[in-house]
């Protein structure tokens, strides 16, 4: 719990800052890479157990730093094996990550906001408002927690910002946590492994071009008229889907990448064959990836998930003009685990629970 005047946590330092750190206290600097390496490559977060580094070094570290994670408020494990983290963050706000193992790999998904301001009709992050963006410590923290909590080896797990909040509306956080994910002396994540979600902040998507090395993309696209992309993602009056689709088609994704269309699946609203139909001529000029998500209903909002059949027509008329598809299972059920239930309202109550 955060008390002032606590010493300054140094997860979520890139190489250049614990180098300056290291400077600073007068350490020579081959120390600052051992020490980058401890806790990226080694997840050694105890400065005492940091073998690399001599005694006296590992002492100064522990006396004036602290290399700490979130707490781990609540753990919920639903029958299907997902997990639901619950973090208390330092000033008592609270964030949660979902842990879903799958045969082939296992997927975290990740917060980057506590709350979201984007004001999507049908989720329930909205609900709460902004409360704030999440620090890199945190963003790693999930990740660190997790893979540590579950023995999760590098390369085997893929991490989602799919969690609470918009990835794009706290660009410098995200993007820094994702080069320490990725960067081959510390994490060293493929980037292939991790991806970002974003509702359509377009000027960010396009700054994100400009990027060295990016993550996988993944839009949320939810409507294919901007009519009823307004209502449901106010964020279309600022940028609609014409913005969008260019800024995507823009993208300078590698050969064999794509970027990947989400879409939630909102039973007479947004399910028909038109709306399939319409789809495909927004996809003109891109080869793109679909993920339909049957809606995941939470209480008080009025939308209802598709039936089976109806979700099956609207995938084979997207298949049949040769686009990928991919519905996965819905996770979590039984603890509101799945995409748009996270939302933390106050302590002893979830409201997407
Ligand atoms: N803010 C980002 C990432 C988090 S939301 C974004 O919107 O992309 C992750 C995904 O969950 C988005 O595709 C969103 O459209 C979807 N989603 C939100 N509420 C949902 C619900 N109740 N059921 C199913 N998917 C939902
Ligand atoms: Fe925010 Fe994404 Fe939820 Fe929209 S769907 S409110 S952008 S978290």
């Amino acid at each position: 719990m955060y008390q002032p005047g606590m010493k300054s946590n140094l997860l979520g330092l890139n190489q250049e800052e614990v180098l300056k750190l290291v400077e600073s206290i007068g350490e020579k600097l081959f120390r600052a890479k051992q020490l980058y390496h401890e806790i990226y490559r080694r997840s050694e977060l105890d400065f005492l157990q940091m073998t690399e580094l001599s005694k006296a070094f590992r002492q100064r570290l522990a006396e004036e730093f602290r290399l700490t994670l979130p707490e781990v408020a609540r753990r919920s494990a639903a029958q299907d094996g997902t997990v639901k983290y619950l973090f208390r963050l330092e000033d008592n706000r609270f964030v949660e990550s979902v842990f879903i193992p799958e045969e082939d790999r296992d997927t975290l998904c990740i917060s980057s906001q506590v709350g979201c301001n984007i004001g999507c009709r049908f989720c329930m992050t909205a609900q709460m408002g902004l409360e704030r963006n999440l620090k890199v410590e945190e963003i790693l923290g999930q990740v660190f927690t997790v893979a540590k909590e579950r023995n999760l080896q590098r390369g085997s797990f893929s991490v989602v910002f799919m969690g609470m909040g918009e990835p794009l509306q706290n660009y410098k956080n995200v993007m820094k946590a994702f080069r320490l994910m990725t960067d081959p002396l510390g994490m060293s994540m493929s980037h292939r492994k991790v991806t970002i979600s974003t509702s359509g902040v377009v000027p960010v998507l396009r700054k994100m071009h400009h990027e060295e090395i990016f993550p996988n993309i993944a839009i949320s696209l939810n409507a294919t008229s901007n009519t009823l992309r307004d209502e449901l993602m106010p964020l279309n009056k600022k940028w609609n889907l014409e913005a969008l689709m260019q800024a995507c088609r823009e993208f300078p994704i590698e050969p064999r990448r794509r970027i990947m269309f989400e879409y939630v699946m909102l039973a007479g609203v947004n399910d028909s064959d038109e709306d399939a139909e319409a789809m495909l001529r927004l996809f003109r000029g891109l080869r793109p990836k679909v993920n339909l998500i049957p809606y995941n209903p939470n209480p008080g909002l009025p939308y209802r998930r598709p039936s089976e059949e109806r979700i099956a027509r609207f995938r084979d008329i997207l298949v049949n003009e040769g686009v990928t598809v991919f519905m996965r299972k819905t996770r979590g059920d039984d603890i509101a685990a799945a995409c748009g239930q996270l939302a933390y309202m106050e302590e002893g109550a979830s409201a997407g629970a």
